[in-house]
């Protein structure tokens, strides 16, 4: 048994200073869900563990005018429950949902999900969609980096010796904003994607035609996937299934996946160009306002 040194820090700058001290076997410590298990199944190689979650602007939800700031370590539940997030960012939620079940949501956190730069990780084709900017504290002081910038390879980021996420920014959402994720698994529950995708669309005032988009796959190459090409071939076009099957060609094109016991190359393929489709579909819709974030749960399998 190794013993591991645990630091509860009240600030950002006390966290920054003991994970200067523990150097490369130093890790900040969110919900666990993570973290516990690979500790628990010796993947994780650590002295000291710095627990995060008393630092109040971690667990902080700061939700107005300027757009959505979630702090790294908020639970997938207090976000589930904070009812301004329901309303203004349905397609958070189709993320916050799926993350393993009500037990996981109580501890596990977006920045988690994130720093650990799992390449089918629920949250981080949803952060991309939604242009979400990584606020990050470090030996060296503050910086931002684009959430499609983040992941650098399977479990590995852009984080230096040192530095810890500290927030995620959502920008506000132009009018005429609809978002959705949608992953597929081969059961109902609590399953690693097979391919997941995050789309968003800004629409002109009478719905009618897409002004810019975003588009994001996971679980089909070695990071999440930004799919600019798909966004840029939807900016200026009409809504038409014509439009989206081009997009979602597109995304198909760009997937790189490996084949493994949850799918195969052609498997994974396919359902890139599926599940865009269909999460452009919902994006749409929602941008016209005509789905509810309860509608698309029942889609993903919830009640
Ligand atoms: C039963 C079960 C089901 C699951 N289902 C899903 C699922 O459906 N979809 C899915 O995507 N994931 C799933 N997971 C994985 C996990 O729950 C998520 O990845 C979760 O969001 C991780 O968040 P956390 O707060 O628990 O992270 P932690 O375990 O605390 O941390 C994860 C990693 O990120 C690092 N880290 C944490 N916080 C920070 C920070 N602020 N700055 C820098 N590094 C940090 C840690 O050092 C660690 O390397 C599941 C896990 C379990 C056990």
């Amino acid at each position: 048994m190794q013993a591991i040194d645990y630091v509860a820090p009240n600030s950002v700058d006390e966290a920054v200073s003991a994970l200067a001290a523990g150097g490369d076997t130093a890790r900040p410590l969110s919900g666990g869900t993570d973290l516990i298990a690979q500790l628990q199944e010796g993947r994780s190689d650590l002295d000291t563990i710095v627990d995060v979650k008393r630092i109040p602007e971690l667990t902080a939800i700061s939700i107005g005018g300027d757009g959505l700031t979630l702090g790294a370590a908020a639970s997938c539940h207090s976000i589930n429950n904070t009812q301004a997030i329901r309303d203004a960012y349905p397609a958070l939620i189709d993320s916050t949902h799926l993350i393993g079940g009500t037990q996981i949501q109580g501890r596990a956190s977006l920045g988690g999900n994130l720093c650990n730069s799992s390449p089918a990780a629920d949250s981080i084709p949803n952060l991309i969609a939604h242009s979400v900017i990584c606020h990050i504290a470090g030996p060296n002081g503050r910086r931002t980096v684009a959430v499609e910038d983040f992941c650098t390879a399977p479990g590995r980021n852009v984080l230096e010796r040192g530095e810890f996420l500290v927030a995620l920014e959502f920008p506000k959402p132009p009018a005429n904003f609809g978002a959705a994720y949608l992953r597929f698994i081969p059961r109902n529950e609590m399953d690693i994607a097979v391919v997941g995708a995050g789309s968003s669309v800004v629409l002109s005032d009478d719905g009618g035609t897409i002004e810019s988009a975003r588009v994001s796959l996971g679980a089909v190459a070695p990071t999440p996937l930004f799919v600019q090409e798909a966004g840029e071939a939807l900016a200026g076009q009409p809504v038409s299934e014509e439009t989206l099957a081009r997009a979602a060609e597109l995304a198909k094109e760009a997937a790189r996946p490996i084949s493994d016991m949850r799918g195969t190359i052609p498997q994974r393929k396919h359902l890139s160009a599926v599940l865009t489709q269909r999460t452009l579909r919902i994006a749409i819709d929602r941008a016209r306002g005509t789905k509810t974030v309860d509608e698309l749960g029942r889609l993903n399998g919830h009640g």
